[in-house]
């Protein structure tokens, strides 16, 4: 039961993954950002692609999909309540849902906030959790549809699987998220630490992903919006309703230069 994962960047700053599952020798792309570097990636690894799982509507992360349906016949599994957004999905998947590739089963969880509809896809044995632009390294996605509540419950939830999990999102943001979440946590001594590490691994074009999810405890702001120094860096008042405090963070991001 191994699972095998390619990552590259693609498009400007697009992560693209490939998730390939050695016993049957089954593979998913996760979204589809672009056709040709997905293409790319398959034949470098002397893979074909059965699959392809989407996490939300937008354009950078479904654009690719009719070229390799063309080019692979792959079934699209992607959320249902995006289904009308979305061209080429054939399963239709919400949160508990199961999507299956060969011998590996991903945990489908709704993390509506970025998009109202957006999903990711745990996948519990090995520890992996494609997060798509509900959850990035020292970030998470601009709400463009959805209301701080249920975006903070979502990614409290998220918060509960094991340290472990490692997290695959959907761009290379770290270096800036990083420079907001210093500007607002700047005493964090863990983040201040991954902070310098990941601007010296960008530096050398290493990416910044996979991210272990006890290190996004400990330097994600968003994922510490229930702590007192987060409130405080907002200027709330302690106690302050955590879905409060992610909603000023969230505006803050919006407006940090
Ligand atoms: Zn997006
Ligand atoms: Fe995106």
């Amino acid at each position: 039961m191994a699972l095998l994962i390619d990552i590259f960047l693609c498009r400007t700053d697009n992560y693209g993954y490939l998730v390939h599952d050695v016993d049957t020798g089954k593979t998913a792309a996760i979204d589809a950002p672009d056709a040709k570097a997905i293409k790319a990636a398959l034949e470098r690894r002397g893979w074909t692609l059965s699959d392809i799982f989407i996490t939300h509507h937008h354009t950078d992360h479904v654009e690719g999909i009719p070229a390799l349906k063309r080019e692979y016949g792959c079934t699209v599994h992607g959320p249902r309540s995006e289904a009308e957004k979305i061209l080429g999905l054939d399963m239709l998947l919400s949160g508990s849902s199961t999507a299956t590739l060969g011998n590996t089963n991903f945990l489908v969880i709704e993390a509506p906030g970025h998009t109202l509809g957006h999903i990711v896809y745990y996948e519990p044995v090995g520890g992996h959790l494609f997060s798509a632009d509900a959850l990035f390294s020292m970030g998470v996605g601009r709400m463009f549809e959805g209301k701080p509540g249920p975006m903070w419950e979502a990614l409290a939830e998220l918060r509960e699987l094991p340290d472990e999990t490692l997290i695959y999102c959907g761009h290379e943001y770290t270096v800036s998220n990083a420079a907001f979440a210093q500007s607002v946590d700047p005493r964090n001594p863990a983040l201040n630490i991954r902070a310098a590490e990941v601007k010296r691994m960008r530096e050398k074009d290493i990416f910044t992903i996979p991210v272990s999810l006890g290190m996004e405890k400990r330097t994600n702001p968003f994922l510490r919006a229930d702590e007192p120094v987060m409130a405080r860096a907002m200027g709330l008042p302690e106690g302050t309703d955590p879905a409060v405090v992610f909603g000023a963070l969230r505006k803050a991001k919006d407006e940090f230069k």
